[in-house]
């Protein structure tokens, strides 16, 4: 079995609007509750509060008085709360770095919930999402969601921008069967474009992506001049908010339309295996490194081939690729500050594109790693 997720925007109407609204905040309350509850018996006698525990207490709780809002809103997305919360303190447990949890607050704006489907009372269809308490909220479906697939979950989320999403999770059979590996590609990463190829082609952002990035950064320039607490700062806050989703919902079609060409075409790509996080910090590149989309680009060239039993090869790191010429072996320690972009080999006088060789490589080594 395998997992698939799909995200739709929602266009609730202004009931639903609000039904959402108090489900963010009781699924909050929940959580809040039993995260001080599980504090304070923890410093008391140093002994845990179950999740079957808390669920008690939970419907205890429904039927006073004071918490019977509670009972207003989908009861499952209370009991994920909970869940949440007993798998936040597992995760500290196991690794303490995770930090300890933490209240949620109002202002962090981040309104989301999570319901589970029971016997087909969450379903997608002809446009529409049918969610319990809430009813059909209607979709943008921008994909069919193929016949076989069991819905399994759905996160309902606000964003600062107050655009709301739901992240439909499915499971379905997985029945690929392995294709036998006859055409190979190489990329090398590249911080402006995404990548260069094995063939020398390089993927271009489209310029309303280029221009819309020109945009965010003088809108975010003039939030920052603004005065805090001030209406206008408000105002502007929102609009930065909504020109990030546009951009980041423009890098995804980008990034899905890219990987989805080289699947179409190759049945073993290969990259190199980056640690975005280091490389960002060692660099001081900053932002435009983890903005740059390669490794949500990976992540979905890796899914997009894998359906189609193809595969994605990560080489090496340490692998000298742009130091090696691709066609005679020859490591040129010459090359290797980024500032030369061309060179000629000194053994077989191959003319060379930095990059374009080193994608060469990275495709080669792939090649012998998933043919051997
Ligand atoms: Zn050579």
């Amino acid at each position: 079995m395998a997992n698939k997720a799909y995200k739709f925007i929602m266009y609730p109407n202004d009931e639903q609007k609000v039904l959402f609204a108090k489900t963010f905040g009781c699924v909050r309350l929940v959580y809040n509750h039993w995260l001080d509850r599980k504090i304070k018996q923890y410093e008391e006698d140093k002994t845990a509060v179950t999740y079957t525990m808390c669920a008690k207490e939970m419907a205890g709780m429904k039927k006073t008085e004071e918490y019977s809002f509670l009972q207003e809103v989908d009861s499952v997305s209370l009991q994920q709360s909970l869940r949440h919360l007993d798998t936040a303190f597992q995760n500290f447990f196991k690794q303490p770095k995770t930090g300890f949890p933490k209240f949620k607050s109002k202002k962090s704006n981040k309104n989301s919930y999570s319901t589970v489907c029971v016997n087909g009372n969450i379903a997608v269809s002809n446009g529409f999402l049918k969610l319990p308490k809430v009813g059909q909220v209607k979709v943008k479906q921008h994909r069919d969601i193929p016949s076989g697939y069991k819905l399994k979950s759905v996160t309902v989320s606000q964003a600062p921008s107050g655009k709301y999403y739901a992240s439909i999770l499915f499971e379905y059979e997985n029945q690929v069967q392995e294709q036998e590996l006859h055409s190979f590609l190489g990329l090398d990463f590249s911080m402006h474009e995404l990548y260069k190829d094995s063939n020398g082609n390089e993927p271009a952002y489209p310029r309303y992506y280029r221009q819309a990035e020109k945009k965010l950064k003088r809108e975010q320039r003039k939030l920052s001049l603004m005065q805090k607490g001030s209406k206008n700062r408000d105002k502007q806050r929102i609009k930065v908010a909504k020109l990030h989703e546009k951009i980041a919902n423009q890098r995804k079609d980008f990034l899905h339309k890219q990987s989805r060409q080289i699947t179409n075409v190759y049945d073993c790509v290969s990259v190199e295996n980056l640690d975005m996080k280091a490389m960002s910090q060692a660099l001081s590149f900053g932002k435009s490194v983890s903005d740059n989309g390669w490794g949500m680009f990976v992540t979905y060239l890796k899914y997009k081939l894998e359906e189609r039993g193809k595969i994605l090869v990560k080489v090496d790191k340490f692998f000298a690729s742009s130091q090696t010429c691709s066609c005679c072996g020859y490591v040129n320690k010459e090359t290797k500050s980024l500032a030369i972009r061309t060179w000629d080999c000194p053994q077989c006088g191959v003319h060379h594109d930095r990059d374009v060789n080193a994608a060469i490589n990275i495709r080669n080594e792939g090649m012998r790693i998933a043919l051997a």
